[in-house]
């Protein structure tokens, strides 16, 4: 396919776009104000949990979860083959912990919905709990063991996807700090405040929690919001009993990583656009962490970060081109979720491009559906 495309915002939302989109044929161009990965993307625990994730019922969002789910094995080879870049994908699986008996019949309800949309899970209780993760609280009643579940070290995956785009051909700009819109209405034409101009046919805009900054300029409702995680991480030397399973309850969650690190998050905080790290979001973390893990009572994490999770008012992302401007597309809002959902939106979106029709529960996303920043304008 021939054209070009420029992409603005190098997360792994933007960056796993631009992927796609070249190994489509399109001659793609990325922006960044910043470093790419620097943002949400670099901050995130990796786990890919769509089941543990949504607890409520199978919606359009939990389809799209559960199926970008079902990419990565295959997308993360590719990132890995076309990149020559290695990094950690863990199919360890899962176990959400009720802590009370009044929980089991909440993690019942769920074992059934979910099972027939193939978690493959089942509740494990006693002997089978604890052998299956020995060092969990002996308070532990219960706990849903999800075994298709899995994790990926998030820093590492935004690199080796910058990576592959690099080797693949896409012409990759960092550092341009703030970058406007000139144009949109026919061609795109982008002004950065390193005096760099960009033109393109069309133009992707994949910001994160950023995005409704295009808000006034495109013309429509991007209720699109800040929610910062803070979220920690304790040194695991060889002695402790490592975590077999990503470990969820519904006050946060504990994932092992091969580097010699447990990873604990995370907080959910309206802190407008600041990523500092609080020592009141981290003391609730290490209070529930000791709840959980008994051993996370002896010991202190050693390394403390945020990020800013692009929260949508509906809890849906934005995905898809504008129903006014075909030639602009959006890919933004993923929230807890752009880790995983990161091979299912760039495949949605190169399909958008290619001038496929989307799923029509696919509808649930589209960009537009909030209207026009004037009542009823384009909606
Ligand atoms: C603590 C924490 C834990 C998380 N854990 C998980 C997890 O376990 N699993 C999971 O799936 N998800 C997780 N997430 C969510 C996930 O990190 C986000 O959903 C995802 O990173 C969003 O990716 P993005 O590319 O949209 O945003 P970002 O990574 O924030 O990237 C947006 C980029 O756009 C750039 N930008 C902004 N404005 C402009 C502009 N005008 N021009 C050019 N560039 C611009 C920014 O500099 C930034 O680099 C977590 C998030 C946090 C904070």
């Amino acid at each position: 396919m021939n054209g070009d495309i420029i992409v603005m915002g190098g997360g792994i939302i933007g960056l796993s776009c631009a992927l796609e989109l070249r190994r489509r044929g399109l001659n793609v161009t990325l922006v960044e104000k910043g470093p790419c990965g620097g943002q949400a993307s670099g901050a995130a625990a990796g786990m890919l949990a769509p089941y543990s994730e949504n607890v409520e019922s199978p919606d359009e969002f939990f389809r799209l979860c559960r199926e970008s789910l079902s990419l990565y094995p295959q997308w993360q080879q590719a990132v890995k083959d076309i990149s020559g870049v290695s990094f950690e994908y863990a199919e360890t699986g899962s176990l959400y912990v009720a802590r009370h008996e009044a929980d089991l019949l909440a993690l019942e309800s769920r074992l059934e919905w979910q099972r027939s949309w193939g978690s493959g899970g089942e509740i494990l209780t006693g002997s089978a709990l604890f052998a299956a993760e020995p060092g969990l609280t002996r308070k532990a009643v219960a706990a849903l063991r999800t075994p298709v579940e899995s994790h990926v070290y998030a820093p590492d995956l935004a690199e080796a996807v910058k990576r592959a785009c690099l080797a693949s051909g896409v012409r990759i700009h960092e550092h341009l700090g703030r970058i406007e819109l000139a144009e949109w209405r026919e061609r795109v034409a982008l002004r950065a405040q390193s005096g760099e101009r960009f033109e393109a046919d069309r133009l992707l805009i994949s910001t994160g929690a950023w995005v409704q900054e295009m808000s006034e300029t495109l013309g429509i409702r991007i209720p699109v919001y800040p929610i910062r995680g803070q979220i920690c991480a304790y040194a695991w030397n060889e002695e402790r009993e490592p975590l077999r399973h990503l470990v969820f309850t519904s006050q946060g969650y504990l994932v092992q990583k091969a580097n010699g690190t447990l990873v604990c998050g995370a907080s959910e905080d309206i802190a407008g656009f600041d990523t500092s790290v609080t020592d009141k979001g981290i003391r609730r973390l290490t209070e529930w962490n000791k709840q959980v893990l008994p051993v996370l009572g002896e010991v202190q994490p050693f390394h403390r970060w945020a990020g800013l999770r692009p929260a949508v008012l509906d809890g849906r992302p934005l995905i898809g081109r504008l129903d006014h401007a075909g030639h602009i597309l959006v890919a933004a809002g993923h929230y807890r979720n752009g880790i995983l959902l990161s091979p299912i939106t760039a495949a949605l979106i190169a399909d958008s491009v290619e001038g496929k029709p989307l799923p029509e529960w696919c509808g649930a996303f589209r960009p537009n559906r909030f209207g026009g920043v004037q009542a009823g304008a384009f909606s």
